[in-house]
C-alpha cells in the first residue's frame, strides 16, 4: 500500500501569515525539530527573497554536517523561470523545490487580468520546472494555486504536464479553504486514477475543515494507488483561519476508526515530540497555545466535571483517546522559582559560562566562551525573547553556521 508523508509549511505559509512572524533562528530550529519529528520535508522559506538567503544555506550547511539528518530542505517560489533562476543564484546548493501557479479561471483572470492564458500557465509551469531540473534540482513539486476552484480536467493537464517533464508531486492546493471532505475526495481520486501521479494536499482551514480535507484528498490518492503527502502547519498557523494542523494530522491518521491503522502513516513519524515542537513555535511565533488544541492544549486531557472526572479515574479509556505521552506529555518539569542565572544581549562572561555549565557545556578557555557568548548576545538581540536551552545548545555546537543565520544585511 501507498504511503501518506508529512510536508511541513509552517516556516513558508506560516510566516507570511499577517501580523506572525519567526527569526530565522527560530526558522532553523524548527527545522532540526522537524527533522527529528521524522517529517519527510519543510518548506524552509523564500529563496528569491534576500532576507531569507543567509538563513535557507545555512541550513543546507546543516543537512550537509549531520545536524538535519534525513528531511528534505525545500524551497518555495513562483512557477516562473526568473523566481526558479533566482533561487539558484541565490541558493545553488538548493535540491527541492516546490514551485506554484494559479490555475483557476477566477485567479487567471483576477490577477493576470487578461495578461496570461491557461496555455500560457501551463507553459510557465513547464518552463520553471525544467529550469529547476536543469540547475539541479533532486525533485520539484508543481503547485496549482486555488486547485479547489479549477476545473478537475484541467487539474489533469497541469498534473499531466508536470509528470511529463520531470516534476515528481502535483500539489492541490486549497487555497481558500472551499473544499468539504467528500468532494475533494473525488476530485483527487479522479485526478489520481488518470494521472497516477503522487498528490500533495495544501488546505486552509476556512470552513474548520483542513485536516478534514487534507486526509480525506490523501484517503484518495491512495486508494488510486499513489503516494500522498500533506502540507501542515505547527499548531495549524498561517494564512487567515490557518492551515492542516500538524498534531491533529497524525492523530487522525493513528486514532481516528476509519483511517487509524488502515492508511500507512511514513513510519518515520514520532508522534512523541508533539508536545515539544507545539510548545516551542507558540514561544517562537508569540501565540498562546488555545486550551482546547488537538493533543497539546491544556485541556486536551483536563476532566472536571463529576461523571468525566470519576470515568477517567476509573479507567482513563472512558473518556481519553489517547494518552498524553503518546504526545510528550506527562513529564513533570522544573521550573526555577528562586534565583536564577540567564545570558543574553547584555551578558558577561562569568554568568555566561554558569548557564552554558549547567547545560553540560564546558568551554576550553575563555577565548573560546567569550566568542560563543558574543554569539548568544546576537541571537538573543535577533529573537527579542529570552533563548531556549535548546537554542543555547545550538549556538554553542555550530557557532559557523549560526554566525550565518545572523546576518542579515539590508
Ligand atoms: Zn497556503
Amino acid at each position: 500500500m501507498k504511503k501518506i508523508y508529512l510536508i511541513d509549511v509552517t516556516n513558508r505559509d506560516g510566516v507570511q501569515t499577517s501580523r506572525i512572524l519567526l527569526s530565522k533562528l527560530a526558522k532553523t530550529m524548527l527545522n532540526i525539530y522537524l527533522d527529528d519529528m521524522g517529517v519527510f520535508q519543510s518548506e524552509v522559506g523564500f529563496p528569491t527573497i534576500r532576507h531569507e538567503v543567509n538563513y535557507v544555506n545555512a541550513n543546507l550547511e546543516l543537512a550537509e554536517v549531520g545536524a538535519i539528518k534525513r528531511m528534505h530542505l525545500e524551497g518555495w517560489c513562483r512557477a516562473v523561470k526568473d523566481d526558479v533562476e533566482l533561487a539558484f543564484k541565490n541558493c545553488p546548493k538548493i535540491k527541492h523545490l516546490n514551485i506554484s501557479i494559479s490555475t483557476s479561471k477566477i485567479m487567471i483572470q483576477g490577477k493576470f487580468q487578461g495578461r496570461k492564458t491557461w496555455k500560457d500557465v501551463l507553459n510557465s509551469m513547464i518552463e520553471a520546472l525544467k529550469t529547476a531540473k536543469a540547475l539541479g534540482a533532486e525533485t520539484v513539486g508543481v503547485n496549482a494555486e486555488d486547485a479547489s476552484r479549477t476545473d478537475v480536467e484541467r487539474l489533469i493537464e497541469f498534473a499531466q504536464a508536470g509528470k511529463e517533464n520531470g516534476a515528481d508531486r502535483f500539489r492541490y492546493c486549497d487555497t481558500l479553504g472551499a473544499d468539504d471532505p467528500i468532494t475533494i475526495y473525488q476530485r483527487i481520486k479522479h485526478i489520481a486514477d488518470v494521472t497516477k501521479f503522487p498528490v500533495e494536499m495544501h488546505c486552509h482551514n476556512d470552513l474548520g475543515m483542513a485536516e478534514a480535507v487534507s486526509l480525506t484528498g490523501a484517503q484518495g490518492a491512495i486508494e488510486s494507488g499513489v503516494d500522498a503527502y500533506i502540507n501542515t502547519t505547527i499548531n495549524g498557523y498561517g494564512e487567515r483561519a490557518g492551515n492542516c494542523d500538524l498534531v491533529s494530522t497524525i492523530l487522525a491518521l493513528k486514532f481516528s476508526h476509519g483511517l487509524g491503522n488502515k492508511i500507512n502513516l511514513d513510519e518515520h513519524i514520532d508522534l512523541k515530540k508533539s508536545w515539544r515542537i507545539a510548545r516551542y513555535a507558540s514561544y517562537a511565533f508569540n501565540l498562546p497555545i488555545p486550551i482546547g488544541q488537538v493533543g497539546v492544549g491544556a485541556n486536551a486531557f483536563a476532566h472536571e466535571s463529576g461523571i468525566h472526572a470519576d470515568g477517567a479515574l476509573k479507567d482513563r479509556r472512558n473518556y481519553e483517546l489517547y494518552d498524553p505521552e503518546d504526545v510528550g506529555r506527562g513529564e513533570p518539569e522544573l521550573c526555577e522559582t528562586g534565583r536564577i542565572i540567564t545570558t543574553g544581549e547584555y551578558g558577561g562572561l562569568k554568568g555566561f559560562i554558569h548557564v552554558y555549565d549547567k547545560l553540560g557545556i564546558h568551554f576550553k578557555d575563555d577565548k573560546e566562551a567569550r566568542k560563543i557568548l558574543e554569539l548568544v548576545q546576537y541571537a538573543n538581540l535577533h529573537t527579542q525573547k529570552p533563548l531556549t536551552d535548546d537554542e543555547l545548545k545550538f549556538v554553542a555546537e555550530h557557532p559557523e553556521i549560526v554566525r550565518k543565520i545572523l546576518t542579515l544585511t539590508p
